[in-house]
């Protein structure tokens, strides 16, 4: 059975897919079938929007501080089911959404599709990892080349569409001088960065 929500300490996390453009050395899906003790995030198949929008209702979504699309995959691969069901919850409440994205969303959709983020999303934080091409191509693997600057680019653009966004690096895997880097990237594009730990 698809587990499509799961709970981490106060927030409500979303899982809707499990494709993604990056193959990153630190992935949680290296490390087990689920994430903070949740059931298998791997997904016998992709669910449908309804299915996401019944199981994120299916929750009294007032105990949650946060609602997050995050999962065993980058969930802006189905930006479409994404915003779809992020109406469908600000319809019903006011929780807090946030997208935790790798920031190819516009590659892999080949246009801008920052504009569809528009009144439904309140927060997109972007892992960033590497403030080199070569560094990130390390680290993350990504399946095509020149994924930084489209990373850049789309944050560039998401800030026009949603409330806050915030960049975040794993700061075992990036090596100090590239923080550094990374903290200048963040500091052009006037985007706060988060350095954070990684998940065990
Ligand atoms: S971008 Fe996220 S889901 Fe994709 S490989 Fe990296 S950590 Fe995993």
């Amino acid at each position: 059975m698809n587990t499509i929500t799961y709970i981490v300490g106060d927030s409500l996390y979303v899982n809707i897919t499990n494709r993604c453009t990056n193959r990153c050395e630190f992935c949680i899906r290296n490390l087990g079938d689920g994430a903070y003790g949740s059931n298998s995030l791997w997904l016998d198949s992709e669910p449908t929007e309804k299915e996401i929008i019944e199981s994120i209702l299916s929750h009294d979504l007032s105990k949650y501080k946060e609602l997050v699309y995050c999962g065993y995959g980058e969930p802006m691969m189905r930006v479409k089911e994404l915003v779809a069901s992020a109406k469908a919850v600000k319809e019903v409440c006011d929780i807090k959404i946030r997208i935790n994205t790798n920031g190819h969303g516009n590659f892999i959709h080949k246009s801008d599709i920052t504009p569809m983020l528009d009144g439904c999303i309140d927060v997109v934080s972007i892992s960033l990892n590497s403030s080199t091409e070569e560094g990130y191509a390390e680290v993350c693997h990504p399946v095509f080349s020149g994924a930084l600057e489209q990373i850049k680019e789309f944050a560039g653009l998401v800030k026009e569409h949603v409330p806050t966004v915030i960049f975040s690096v794993v700061e075992t895997t990036v090596p100090d001088e590239d923080i550094e880097g990374c903290k200048a990237i963040a500091n052009e594009l006037g985007i706060p960065l988060r350095i954070r730990e990684l998940v065990k």
